[in-house]
């Protein structure tokens, strides 16, 4: 193993709003049978949909009269709750069969009963060599905090170019990697939270199956020049992919949402 190639979790190996979705679908059910309430779904979906992040909860409580209290009980449910999600088929396909000499790992923000439930729901772990949940050490250390990216390094004996990280949030994904000298590329599938999101000059591909002809390109280059010109380029990191980017605390503990 002499690769390292890092996933983010939520709208980078699924799509987060399939998340939310089947988390306001248990929150339905429980207002439905502890309240009577119906059509709690379609009112915060269509929240969601409108673009809504925060809040969502306690505006539809407040819309139908209900005690504000009550959003503590809805936020239990909704992040305990098991998840009906799958993995996007390119992800699932890399992640089957990752390329030869690569090791496979996951950092991810967020709860980690939350994150965990997902993991389990997706079936990942037995498919990755390992993944941190950057929530075990506390809301300090996500992204962009680097110690995750250096706890990879060090769990997989590898550093600096020949690592890569694939992200879906500009604001926060690729600073810490970028400042280690791996490589990294923003993954911005159709329906991610984040995809309509300044780029901030991260090379972008669209799929998995395009990260793989990437990573090919890169071996097939290596097998023909003694070295790289560039440090950077150990992983086919196009010109112009370095320089940091803005941090982000991710959203408030309201929001609808369970990663950051
Ligand atoms: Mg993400």
């Amino acid at each position: 193993m002499n690769r390292l190639v890092v996933f983010d979790l939520d709208d980078t190996l699924y799509l987060e709003r399939d998340y939310v979705l089947s988390g306001f679908r248990a929150v339905d059910n429980f207002v439905r049978r502890e309240l009577g309430v119906r059509g709690f779904l379609k009112d915060v979906w269509s929240r969601f949909d409108a673009g809504q992040r925060e809040l969502i909860f306690d505006r539809a409580l407040e819309a139908r009269g209900l005690a504000p209290r009550l959003v503590r009980k809805l936020l239990a449910v909704y992040r305990s709750h098991a998840p009906h999600i799958r993995l996007c088929p390119d992800a699932r396909r890399f992640l089957g069969r990752p390329p030869e000499g690569v090791a496979i790992g996951i950092i991810t923000d967020g709860r980690l009963p939350a994150q965990r439930a997902k993991i389990r729901a997706l079936g990942i772990g037995r498919l990755v060599g390992d993944i941190v949940i950057t929530g075990r050490w506390g809301a300090r250390y996500a992204k962009p905090h680097p110690r995750a990216f250096l706890w990879m390094e060090r769990r997989f004996g590898v550093s600096g170019s020949a690592c890569a990280y694939v992200g879906d949030n500009p604001s926060k994904d690729f600073e810490a990697p970028r400042a280690l000298g791996w490589s990294v590329f923003r993954l911005r599938r159709p329906g991610g939270l984040y995809a309509g999101a300044a780029s901030r000059g991260v090379p972008e591909i669209r799929s998995c199956d395009e990260l793989r002809e990437r990573l090919s390109l890169k071996t097939r280059r290596s097998a023909t020049t003694s070295r790289p010109s560039s440090p950077h380029e150990e992983l086919s990191l196009p010109e112009g992919a370095g320089g940091g980017g803005g941090a982000s605390k991710g959203r408030a503990a309201r929001t609808a949402s369970t990663h950051s």
